[in-house]
């Protein structure tokens, strides 16, 4: 396996693995536990690395350049004040709407 990205926190992880997955990627996330372990610390203190098979690895880092690109386009929540990726169209912390 080799590595193809270190996310800032669980969430981006988990929502990443997604992206590969949907693309017959697979994809394994390492870090994972040490951030549980730490239990009551926010899950952002620990990096997560996304690691792919070498054959997969252009295509991985192809689509996370993609979401990369998104992802500079960050808003702010009217509402709670959360930063949000720009790929999402909701709030991730209260489900407000980007508008
Ligand atoms: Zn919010």
């Amino acid at each position: 396996m080799e590595q193809v990205y270190q996310a800032m926190n669980l969430l981006e992880a988990h929502s990443l693995k997604g992206l590969l997955v949907s693309h017959q990627i697979d994809c394994v996330l390492k870090g994972e536990t040490l951030s549980a372990a730490v239990g009551e610390l926010p899950p952002d203190v620990q990096g997560v690395t996304l690691w792919v098979e070498p054959e997969k690895v252009i295509q991985a880092r192809t689509l996370l350049q993609e979401y990369e690109a998104q992802s500079h386009t960050h808003w702010i929540c009217q509402a709670c004040g959360e930063e949000n990726a720009g790929s999402f169209e909701l709030c991730w912390q209260c489900q407000h709407s980007r508008e």
